[in-house]
C-alpha cells in the first residue's frame, strides 16, 4: 500500500501555556473532501496553520507523500503541494481578477526561475488563465477585483491558491458570509476541485458538510473528539453534546 497523501502523529501546538491543540492523529487519502468542524476556538484554524506550514508544531510529526515535514519552511509546502485559503481575505483589491492570479503564478515560479522573456510571460498569463477558468471565473478576469461579489472573490482566493496546482488544498471557511446561493456555488465548485485533489476545509454549516464531507474531524477544545464518515459523526453521543447540541 502507497504512503497516505499527507499524515500527522501526535500535533501539537501550544501559545506560551496555552495548548491550542493537542495530541492530533490522523491521515488523509487522496481525492477525498473531509472537514474539520468544532465550536468556536476549538483549535481548526490552528491545525490548518500548521498542516500548511504557517505555524511549525509544538509537538507531533507530519508527513507528505511519506516525506519528513519537520523543518520544512512555509513557501516550500506550496511546492510539495500543499496550498490554502484563508479565512480573511487575500486579495488585492485594486487589480484586476487576472492580474490578482498572475501576481500569484509568478510569486510561485520566481523562487526558482527568472523571467524574462514573453514566453515566460505568456505562460504565467495561460496558468493564471486556466486557475480562473477552474473557478467558474474566465468572465470576470479583466474586472477590478474589490468589485466582485464577496462569493467571487472566495472563488479568486481559490484560484490563487490553485496556481501552485496542489495535490492538497486547505479551505478554512469557504462559505463565510455567503448566503444560499453563493454557498450552493461553493459547493459545487469544491464538488468539482475535490475530483482532482483532497480537500481539507473547516466549516460551520452543518448541512452542507453532511452532504459534501467523505469524513468529518471533530475538534474541541484543541483535541481530535470523533474521526469518521457523516453517518458516524451525526451519531456520537460526545459529538453531539458538545457540537450538535448546541
Ligand atoms: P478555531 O479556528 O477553531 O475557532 P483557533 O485555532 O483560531 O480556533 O484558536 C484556538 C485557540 O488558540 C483559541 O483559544 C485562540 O485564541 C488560540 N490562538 C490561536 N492562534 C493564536 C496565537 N497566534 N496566539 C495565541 N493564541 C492563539
Ligand atoms: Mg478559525
Amino acid at each position: 500500500m502507497s504512503a497516505p497523501l499527507l499524515a500527522v502523529e501526535n500535533i501539537g501546538r501550544r501559545f506560551g501555556g496555552f495548548v491550542a491543540l493537542e495530541g492530533v492523529t490522523a491521515s488523509f487519502a487522496s481525492n477525498k473532501v473531509t472537514a474539520v468542524i468544532g465550536p468556536n476556538g476549538a483549535g481548526k484554524s490552528t491545525f490548518f496553520n500548521v498542516l500548511s506550514g504557517v505555524l511549525p508544531p509544538s509537538t507531533g510529526t507530519m508527513r507528505f507523500k511519506g516525506r519528513d515535514l519537520a523543518g520544512t519552511p512555509q513557501h516550500r509546502f506550496a511546492h510539495l503541494g500543499i496550498a490554502r485559503s484563508y479565512q480573511i481575505t487575500n486579495i488585492f483589491p485594486e487589480l484586476s481578477v487576472h492580474e490578482n492570479v498572475r501576481v500569484a503564478a509568478q510569486a510561485f515560479r520566481s523562487r526558482y526561475d527568472i523571467w524574462r522573456d514573453r514566453a515566460a510571460l505568456t505562460e504565467l498569463d495561460d496558468k493564471a488563465a486556466a486557475a480562473l477558468a477552474a473557478v467558474g471565473l474566465t468572465h470576470r478576469g479583466s474586472a477590478t477585483a474589490k468589485f466582485l461579489a464577496h462569493g467571487q472573490q472566495r472563488a479568486l482566493e481559490i484560484a490563487i491558491a490553485l496556481v501552485a496546482d496542489p495535490e492538497l488544498l486547505l479551505l478554512d471557511e469557504p462559505t463565510a458570509g455567503m448566503g444560499p446561493e453563493e454557498t450552493k456555488e461553493m459547493i459545487a465548485l469544491i464538488e468539482k476541485l475535490a475530483a482532482e485533489r483532497t480537500i481539507l476545509l473547516v466549516e460551520h454549516k452543518m448541512k452542507m458538510i453532511l452532504g459534501l464531507s467523505d469524513r468529518i474531524l471533530v475538534l474541541h477544545h484543541g483535541r481530535l473528539i470523533a474521526d469518521g464518515n457523516p453517518q458516524q459523526i451525526q451519531s456520537d453521543p460526545e459529538v453531539r453534546r458538545v457540537y450538535l447540541g448546541q
